[in-house]
């Protein structure tokens, strides 16, 4: 048998011309994938988590039921028991509909391919959170982002003036907006709904820790969903996210949710945590206790602007952020470093609320860091 040369073998030229420059579409090339640093060995407040475990009773009820379940099989494809738990709690006003995402996040990708008609803009504001750019950028929609005002308030004019130029298909408003932690005014969000062409999606994420909710203005806006997540309530290790409006839209979104996208598991034990509501509430009820009190320990050090916040989050402004972010990383503190990417962040940290003994480590790591900064 003849050996083949080098060069006409179909495996080399394939590889010297698929790279995947080649193959790959030049937005995603350009992207750089969501960061999420390694915290093995920290105490661990960077991802507005719920800090606190499970009552010993409610854990074993889990592991019972977890031992039962049909892992086997795929599971209910339309999480019908679920969704029917989650429109009871949410108290969802009539004709409302609820899809379910692998996460909130899974939502915002559905809603950007159903909508990304050639030319079709996404709209935000910023600094807001940064998954609405990566997202709309990575399903061929084009991003629009509104800067918020000093006070990271909504700039009305700026964002109905951004409206009426863009006419996007797809406005995002996280209520409360992350990373800053403020409600937006609602009657400027209602303007805003009133005024877009196109969906508006109020994204309550932290709900559990707000004092308002546009759930109860579903039916009064044909424009407008709103997305939640169980992430920041205690179940962030499960991804569950749901996205609640009118089902002449949702049966629209239900074509491109991939079937299985909930599990066995996270579909059982969210249920199981739900009939439990109270507990996580309790803890939701302790977390703005904690917020509270941390607003009130950072309000005594010198040097450092805190901003309101209705999330489970704390917004600061600090001279030196990077330093500070680093020297509490070598006090086992992990909290995220805002500083250096949207400039109207620019020395900001972002720090979770914790249990009261990770807040008082912060506290204390946080005081020690600036103490030796100043030290020179
Ligand atoms: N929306 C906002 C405003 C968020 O901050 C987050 C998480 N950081 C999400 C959505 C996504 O949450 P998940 O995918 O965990 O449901």
């Amino acid at each position: 048998m003849c050996p083949v040369p080098e060069r006409y073998s179909i495996m080399s030229t394939a590889r010297t011309l698929v790279t995947p420059k080649s193959l790959i579409r030049p937005e995603v090339l350009a992207l750089s994938a969501y960061h999420v640093p390694p915290s093995s060995g920290f105490i661990k407040l960077d991802a507005m988590e719920n800090p606190y475990g499970l009552p010993a009773e409610l854990r074993a009820e889990l592991s019972q039921a977890m031992s039962e379940a049909a892992i086997n099989r795929y599971p209910d494809a339309s999480a019908f028991l679920l969704k029917e738990d989650i429109r009871r709690l949410t108290g969802l006003p009539d004709g409302m509909d609820v899809l379910l995402g692998n996460g909130s996040d899974e939502i915002i990708q559905i809603l950007a391919m159903a909508l990304a008609q050639q030319n079709a803009v996404l709209l935000s504001v910023e600094p807001s959170f940064v998954m609405y750019k990566m997202i709309a950028t990575f399903c061929g929609m084009r991003y629009v982002g509104v800067p918020l005002a000093e006070d990271f308030s909504l700039d009305l004019k700026a964002t109905l003036v951004a409206i009426e130029r863009e006419q996007p298909a797809l406005v995002f408003l996280a209520y409360p907006n992350n990373p800053t932690g403020n409600l937006f005014d609602a009657e400027a969000v209602k303007q805003i709904i009133q005024a877009s062409p196109g969906l508006v999606i109020v994204d309550e994420a932290y709900y559990a820790f707000a004092s308002d909710s546009f759930i109860p203005l579903l039916s009064q806006f044909n424009n407008l969903l709103v997305m939640r997540t169980y992430s920041k309530l205690g179940m962030a290790g499960l991804r569950l996210g749901f996205l609640a409006g009118p089902t002449e839209w949702l049966s629209q979104f239900e074509k491109l949710r991939l079937p299985y996208n909930v599990g066995v598991l996270p579909q059982l034990v969210v249920r199981k945590l739900l009939q439990h509501h109270d507990v996580l509430l309790s803890q939701a009820a302790e977390i703005k206790l904690e917020r509270t009190r941390l607003l009130g320990n950072l309000a005594h050090i010198e040097g450092i602007k805190t901003y309101p916040s209705e999330a489970n989050f704390i917004l600061l402004r600090v001279k030196r952020a990077t330093d500070i972010f680093e020297g509490l990383k070598q006090r086992h503190i992990l909290i995220k470093n805002l500083s250096g990417g949207h400039p109207a962040l620019n020395d900001c940290l972002r720090v979770t609320v914790g249990a009261a003994q990770e807040n008082d480590s912060f506290i204390a790591a946080l005081k020690d860091t600036i103490n030796q900064l100043a030290q020179g």
